[in-house]
């Protein structure tokens, strides 16, 4: 098991541009008032000019958080130390400084798993689907290709609008078969948007006819009142479910590596539904 930070960091960051927008420091400021606990999350815009000076000055000063767009990859390229699960996705979105070190680490293999298990009702250790399709080839794939490797499943179709990314993604995971986007393989009972498509228009992934009968579908997208991907999928019939869980699950794992102490789960949501 993955361990994290030997002492409570001084400060809690999030690092993105633009990360205004962000829901994370809400949840994750409720979750520490609930456990009483002095430190305190903010959102801090970094232009990637800035990044490099940014990360020397936390280096320096013990402070911990997470990381969003556009900086995964390259906070990545500059840790001392990765986690085996950030190390395996090639993106950084937790992290913590200590004795001018900086680990990366990256919950959302963990937040995924967590929303795949809510979505189709299973418990610990219930099988997963044996055939998923994505879209996308970005970090948010990657997780969800090195979650599909722990889980057993056999084959994952990438739906990728240009090859690069997917054709090494396709390399280090076995399981996948790269197809054109907007075709989905009948086989396919989870469809999972890792594209950023519907954040901030109501375009749709993949066409609501297009996908399978039986397939239940997860966006790793959330906006107020959903997306309208999971609005109509849901309406025509599949079990459907936008990005929420994960990002709370993903926050609660990084809660826990910064502080030693799973957080109120209660309070997050609670917080996120304010
Ligand atoms: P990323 O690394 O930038 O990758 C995005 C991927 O989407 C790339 O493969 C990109 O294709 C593809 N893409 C972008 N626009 C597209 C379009 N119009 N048509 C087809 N493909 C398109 O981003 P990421 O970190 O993987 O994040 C992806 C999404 O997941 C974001 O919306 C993010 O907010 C969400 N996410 C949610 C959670 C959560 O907790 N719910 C966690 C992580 C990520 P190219 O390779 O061709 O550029």
């Amino acid at each position: 098991m993955t361990r994290g930070a030997s002492r409570l960091p001084r400060r809690l960051v999030l690092l993105g541009h633009p990360v205004a927008q962000s829901l994370s420091p809400a949840f994750q400021n409720a979750a520490l008032v609930a456990a009483g606990l002095a430190v305190r999350y903010e959102a801090v815009d970094v232009p990637p000019a800035a990044l490099p000076a940014v990360l020397t000055e936390l280096r320096q000063n013990d402070v911990g958080g997470n990381v969003t767009i556009p900086h995964k990859i390259a906070v990545h390229a500059s840790c001392d130390l990765l986690t085996p699960a950030a190390s395996d996705i090639g993106a950084v979105n937790t992290f913590w400084c200590e004795d001018g070190r900086m680990t990366g680490d990256n919950t959302d293999v963990d937040g995924f798993e967590a929303a795949v298990g809510a979505l189709l009702g299973l418990a610990a250790g219930d099988p997963w689907p044996s055939h998923l399709a994505v879209l996308g080839a970005g970090g948010a794939a990657a997780a969800v290709l090195v979650a599909a490797r722990r889980r057993g499943v056999e084959r994952v179709d990438l739906l990728v609008r240009s090859i690069h990314r997917a054709a090494a993604l396709a390399d280090r995971f076995p399981f996948v078969r790269l197809a054109p986007h907007g075709t989905i393989h009948p086989g396919a009972s989870l469809v999972v948007n890792a594209t950023p498509i519907g954040m901030r228009d109501a375009e749709l992934p993949v066409a609501i006819a297009a996908l399978p009968r039986d397939a239940a579908v997860l966006d790793l997208v959330y906006r107020p009142g959903e997306t309208r991907w999971v609005r109509e999928a849901r309406a025509a019939g599949h079990g459907a479910a936008d990005g929420l869980e994960m990002l709370i699950e993903q926050g609660a794992v990084a809660f826990r590596r910064w502080t030693g102490h799973p957080p109120d789960r209660a309070a997050m949501r609670g917080a996120l539904a304010r």
